[in-house]
């Protein structure tokens, strides 16, 4: 059987090897952070995490330049520590959710900020505040067989070189085995998918021009330049 034209799937970088990740889907958590629910005018006590989705084609897969994202006047940064999954599941165990983990990276959630304060007004989806073309930037993935699992690095976002996001992936909300145990009660976990797991506060705008640079201690950085 033919089709009528073919359609190619993402894949991101595994450091220190010449093998791809295949990309399946890309979730996201929002609000995983105290001081970033605060900054975004929420309250972290009354208002846990959430899942929203990004197209799996969203995907930047490392370094680069990135074109500003048409239909916004406000393109945010959000560093946050990726999870690739290399085993999937349902109503996963949070005590058996690390075995599920391939390895771990630096993402960029890329957020049309404007569009998003406006979906939110009027109880719209975030689709296209999220879900945009070129909005999930990724380094390359850090395998936990070489690194194991680490439960507190520091996380940070620099525009410039001057440092707008600094915190520890040791204050996240819901670590990332509950995250895997929470969304596996939403959706079958698939090998290739990804988890955005929030960001620390210090999010901010970014313009033509600028060169983003995000890291997390131990599993990697990503520098992109928006042109
Ligand atoms: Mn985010």
């Amino acid at each position: 059987m033919s089709q009528p034209f073919s359609v190619s799937a993402p894949t991101a970088a595994i450091a220190g090897s010449a093998d791809r990740f295949p990309v399946r889907r890309i979730f996201c958590v929002g609000k995983n952070y105290a001081d970033h629910a605060r900054e975004m005018g929420g309250d972290p006590a009354r208002e846990p995490p959430f899942f929203f989705s990004k197209p799996a084609d969203a995907l930047v897969a490392g370094a680069g330049d990135i074109a500003m994202p048409p239909r916004t006047a406000n393109l945010h940064h959000e560093v946050e520590l990726v999870v690739a999954l290399a085993k999937g599941g349902k109503n996963i165990a949070s005590g058996d959710a690390e075995a599920h983990i391939f390895g771990y990276a630096v993402g960029n959630d890329l957020t049309r900020r404007d569009l998003q304060t406006d979906a939110k007004a009027g109880g719209r989806p975030w689709d296209m505040a999220k879900g945009f073309d070129h909005s999930a930037v990724l380094s390359p993935i850090r395998p936990a067989a070489d690194i194991g699992h680490p439960q507190r690095a520091r996380i940070w976002l620099s525009v410039n070189g001057d440092v707008r996001q600094d915190g520890d992936i040791a204050d996240m909300i819901w670590p990332v085995a509950d995250i895997i145990a929470e969304l596996s009660t939403y959706v079958e976990l698939r090998p290739g998918d990804l988890i955005y797991t929030g960001t620390p506060a210090g999010v901010g705008r970014i313009v033509a021009g600028d060169v983003v640079e995000g890291g997390i201690d131990g599993i990697g950085t990503i520098a992109n330049h928006f042109l």
